[in-house]
Order: structure tokens, then sequence, then C-alpha cells
């Protein structure tokens, strides 16, 4: 019904411009393909930062050129044009049409919002996108952006990340008392629940933090990233698995004013080029990592620990509690967390024989 509306809407405007008396208005306007957009996507990373600079240019040059050079889009690094945490305010503002950024970055305004950025032991890459495209938790992430006028859009998945770099290490729970660690989103009430002070700090700030001794420790992504941002300078102790990241899901912010005025077909172009860099980013994560772990141990003589087995289960407890009570926050995130947990229950089920019991027999 709707394809043959715009058929029709397509042959009248073609009609009228015939005719010379073109009319640009209304839903004949929709598949014009003359006008001309220019957006711009600001990030909280550092421009061309390896696998999510790089990703925020992979996703604005796969856009233009999808779009023929209809959609203009232009990268605009942390710092640059907003701070890195100004993204979500900048987009919903319309200061930029785009955003390139992660969700629990927005815990203060939006608790909600966590749950669509890295839940700690909770669903991994393949898992996150599972829900989000076909478990409904797109609808629920666009329901909670929906009040700043935003359209979020999945745009890539780092994987399990790393636990972090610390300057001594960690033998026992008890080392974790009195740690000042950068952890963001629920990953950070985990660790103060577990007697830590948690830091959120922008990539770009971590290296200086961590030298000086402002924190003692610091996650980032894994080693890829973390390799390109020297913390190894830093820290001697690289610690895993990333308990508090299974994945971070990277998302695309769009104005949607902006997407609303798009014809149907570039929103089609904004909405396919994303999926195309969400599953891009995390396989560039994949085949990268572990070549830079191998750099990080044996050119840097970096020290890879794996956290003892009652941290983790120290962190697993607390996470439970910290997970339950964002469900509890509102109305909304009782729907969400629901939603997540329900959909992480049916997926693990479905891992236990397919996944996981290949993992341990090849
Ligand atoms: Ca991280």
């Amino acid at each position: 019904m709707k394809r043959r509306n715009l058929v029709t809407g397509g042959a009248l405007a073609a009609s009228l411009a015939l005719a010379g008396c073109r009319k640009e208005t209304g839903p004949t306007n929709k598949n014009t393909r003359d006008l001309k957009f220019t957006w711009k996507m600001v990030t909280a990373w550092p421009k061309n930062f390896p696998g999510l600079g790089t990703g925020a240019e992979f996703l604005a040059n796969a856009i233009t050129t999808m779009s023929g050079g209809r959609l203009t889009v232009k990268v605009y690094g942390s710092g640059e044009l907003v701070p890195a945490f100004e993204v979500f305010d900048a987009v919903s503002a319309g200061t930029a049409q785009m955003g390139h950024a992660a969700a629990y970055y927005w815990k203060g305004k939006l608790p909600e919002a966590q749950f669509f950025g890295a839940v700690p032991f909770g669903m991994n890459a393949n898992e996150m996108n599972a829900w989000l495209y076909h478990g409904g938790g797109l609808q629920l992430w666009e329901e909670a952006y929906k009040p700043f006028g935003l359209k979020p859009l999945p745009a890539g998945q780092s994987g399990v990340q790393m636990g972090g770099w610390f300057n001594k290490e960690i033998n026992s729970k008890d080392d974790i008392k009195g740690l000042v660690m950068r952890i963001p989103g629920m990953g950070g009430d985990v660790l103060s629940r577990a007697g830590g002070t948690p830091q959120a700090l922008p990539g770009a700030e971590l290296f200086t933090a961590l030298q000086t001794g402002t924190i003692d420790a610091t996650e980032w992504v894994g080693p890829y990233n973390d390799l390109a941002f020297g913390l190894y300078q830093a820290a001697q102790f690289y610690y895993y698995p990333g308990w508090h990241e299974p994945t971070a899901c990277i998302e695309a912010l769009v104005n949607q004013q902006a997407f609303d005025e798009l014809p149907e077909d570039l929103q089609q172009v904004v909405e396919m080029a994303t999926m195309a860099a969400n599953q891009h980013m995390l396989s560039e994560f994949i085949a990268s990592n572990q070549r830079a772990l191998e750099t990080l141990q044996n050119e840097h003589q970096v020290q890879l620990r794996q956290f003892p087995s009652d941290v983790l289960q120290e962190f697993k407890k607390y996470a439970a509690e910290v997970l339950h009570e964002l469900g509890q926050h509102s109305e909304l995130s009782q729907k969400i967390y629901q939603s997540y947990k329900t959909f992480a229950e049916q997926t693990q089920k479905w891992l236990a024989v397919s996944e996981l019991a290949y993992l341990q027999t090849r």
C-alpha cells in the first residue's frame, strides 16, 4: 500500500515537473532525488581512533557513498565540536544531526540507557544484536530516547573487553577495596559496592590519569584499543576477562527531526549503513585483538593476569543487585530489564547447545 502511494506520488511529482509547476510539498517530496543534505557526526572518540573512531568514519563514508553524495556526513572527533560526554545533548539539540558514542555514558540523565551499552555479566555481541534486531530491544531503546528527540541505532560492537590495567596485582577481593578505577556504567556501580571508587573519564584522558596516579586502574576496551592509547606505559598488569563489558554496543544517535526530513530511501541508507558498520566493527576488533595482545606481551612486557575467581564471584553477586535495582528505577526500566533478562536467559539455553558446546569441543 505504502509502495503504491509512493509510486503514485512519484508519478504525480513527475507530471507536475513536466508541467513546469512542480510543488515541493507534502509526501510527494519524500521520494525526490535532488535534495542534498549535510550532516555533522559528533563522536565520543579521538578522531580516527582504531575501531571506534574508524568505525565512525566507516559509517559516515558508507552513508555518503551509498547515498551518491545526497547525504554527506562529516565526522568530528571528541572535543572538536563538542566534548565526548556532550554528544547526546548536541544531537538532541540539533547542533549535530548524528552522534557516535556508547549509551552508558548517559547514565546520569537516563539510567535506562545503560541496558543498551553494556551489562556486567550480560549478553555478548551476538546475543546483544539478536536482542536488539529480533528481540524487541531496539524498540525499547527508541522508546527510551524518544523524549530527547533522538533515534538510536546500533552501530558497532566491541566484543568481550579486557578487565583493565592495574598498577598492582589483584589477588583477592580485598585488593579491590580503596581502588580508584576508571570504569563506566553499571560496572562502576559494581566496583563501588565491592569497595572501590569508580571514575568516569573519556578515553582521551585515561593515559595521563593513570600515569599521574589520579587513578590506580582503568579499563578501556581491549588490546587493539589499549595498545593505541599506550596504557602499557602507565600500568603493568593487564587483567581479563572484561566481566563488566561482555560487549560494548556502540550507538549511532540520530536527531529525529533530521531523520524525518530525509526522503525514505536516504533513511534506509542510514539504517542499512549502520547495520553494516555494526558488523564491520565487531569483525575489526576480533581480527585485531590477538595481534595487539601479542605486541603488548612480547614487545612491552605486559603481565597478563586472570581475575581470581573469588573476585569475579563478588563482582557477579553485586552485578545482579545493580541490574535488579536499575530494573526498578522506572516503568520503562522495568520493561527493558524484563525484556533483556528474558531474552538473555532464553538465548543462553540455545548457546549452551551451540556456541558454548562447540567452543568446548574444538
Ligand atoms: Ca570499556
